[in-house]
């Protein structure tokens, strides 16, 4: 089992929500390289090119 982290207290639990703020927690280590992420980088670097 992974140790997961709440986002609004930074409290590391290994549970799905967090105990204090009763929020659900995320994983603090996602993958890095999925083709999904892929595209949105670059869709966002076209977009920035774009913006400017
Ligand atoms: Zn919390």
């Amino acid at each position: 089992m992974k140790m997961r982290r709440c986002e609004s207290c930074e409290t590391y639990t290994f549970k799905q929500s967090c105990a204090k703020c009763n929020r659900e927690t995320i994983n603090p280590n996602p993958p890095k390289y999925s083709p999904e992420d892929r595209y949105g980088k670059w869709r966002r670097m076209s977009m920035d090119e774009h913006g400017n």
